[in-house]
């Protein structure tokens, strides 16, 4: 009876203030000055980038989205003096081999200050839907895969479906499995993809929806992709400060969030087992935590080489964020990957990505 009392006496903060309350303890030690920084402009609101969808009539969105001052980040990336001067679109398919990175994605973002926005994307002639907008920062991790011609490619915790959906704008997948545990997300999934992705490339048999506990992939399909995004579910930074509805810091999901390293631990493990030796496999949240970056790459690492005799080395993604850095704020001197910190002039991610291959 005591109990019922206390805890309907007990003053219950809303979960955003919360969220804030963890990050202004572990984010303030973290980022130092670039907390203050990145506070401000998460609850400030975000800018979204254009995923330009190549399975549409292009030419007229592309001139429209350039009068309207947007820019295609990546070629600009590319043409950035000091990276590999380049000025055209074949001239930039040559960079991608020498940058490594995916080919064919265009996405147009709002120069740095300008805080316009997109008009929702318009159908063509057949119906398909010119752009998709996201957080442009969240295609990043999709870059730094490398995806090129005849890969196979799994993405293992796919839905909504933003990287999926760049995935396939590089035209360069013999294979795509795409996977979540959530069936109601998967649908969504498809949803998008009906209004994205012309029907032939489904009956091409190109691309596999499964939904499977991720964790368990690594014995399903072991050593076989050439490619294995892992986006793992994280405390959504950004979503968590703004809204209440489906957030992490309510009490009630305490064990939950507790829970996220080492499912993210697992949950990597598992793409590096299912990759093949040579593989690239790339992990990726939309969160700052230490904890769930750069703490769960060096668990996974060890779990991989101790209890599964997987060698995966770090690749340097110093390279592809130095040519972003016009476009994006990154954090200095980062040991494992890079991370994508949101600014007022430059308000994208959070976004953290590790590139990693295996070995053996
Ligand atoms: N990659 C997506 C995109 O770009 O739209 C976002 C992925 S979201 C950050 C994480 C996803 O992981 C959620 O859709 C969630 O349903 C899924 N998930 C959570 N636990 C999982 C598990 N054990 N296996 C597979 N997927 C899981």
């Amino acid at each position: 009876r005591v109990k019922t009392k206390w805890a309907a006496t007990f003053p219950s903060f809303p979960a955003t203030s919360l969220a804030l309350q963890n990050f202004d303890m572990s984010y303030g030690e973290q980022l130092g000055a670039l907390w203050p920084s990145a506070r401000i402009s998460m609850l400030c609101e975000q800018k979204y980038g254009a995923l330009l969808n190549n399975f549409s009539e292009t030419t007229g969105q592309v001139s429209d989205l350039q009068m309207k001052g947007a820019q295609d980040f990546v070629l600009c990336g590319i043409s950035t003096p000091g990276s590999v001067p380049r000025s055209d679109r074949a001239e930039a398919d040559q960079a991608e081999d020498v940058l490594k990175f995916s080919p064919g994605i265009q996405c147009f973002v709002f120069p740095k200050s300008d805080t316009s926005r997109f008009r929702p994307a318009r159908p063509d002639s057949s119906g398909v839907l010119g752009y998709y907008l996201l957080d442009a920062a969240s295609i990043l991790p999709v870059l730094a895969l490398d995806v090129q011609e005849g890969h196979s490619v799994l993405d293992l915790c796919a839905a909504p479906g933003g990287k999926t959906l760049a995935l396939l704008q590089t035209h360069a997948i013999k294979k795509l499995t795409v996977n979540d545990l959530s069936d109601s997300r998967l649908k969504r999934l498809r949803r998008m993809l009906q209004d994205y992705i012309p029907r032939e490339i489904w009956s091409e048999n190109r691309v596999d929806i499964t939904s499977c506990d991720g964790r368990t992939w690594g014995e399903m399909g072991r050593s076989t992709f050439d490619r294995v995004l892992v986006d793992v579910p994280c405390t959504t930074d950004r979503h968590s400060v703004l809204e209440e509805e489906n957030n992490i810091f309510k009490r009630s999901r305490t064990k939950e969030r507790q829970r996220l390293p080492l499912l993210q631990t697992q949950l990597l493990v598992a793409g590096m087992e299912a990759a093949r030796p040579g593989g690239v496999v790339v992990y990726s949240t939309c969160t700052l935590s230490q904890l769930q970056n750069e703490c769960v790459v060096e668990q996974a690492l060890r779990v991989a080489q101790e209890e599964l005799d997987i060698g995966v080395q770090v690749e340097d993604v110093g390279p592809l964020s130095h040519i972003f850095s016009t476009t994006f704020c990154f954090a200095p001197d980062r040991r494992l990957g890079a991370l994508v910190v949101p600014h007022l002039t430059a308000n994208f991610g959070p976004t953290y990505f590790c590139k990693l291959q295996r070995v053996h």
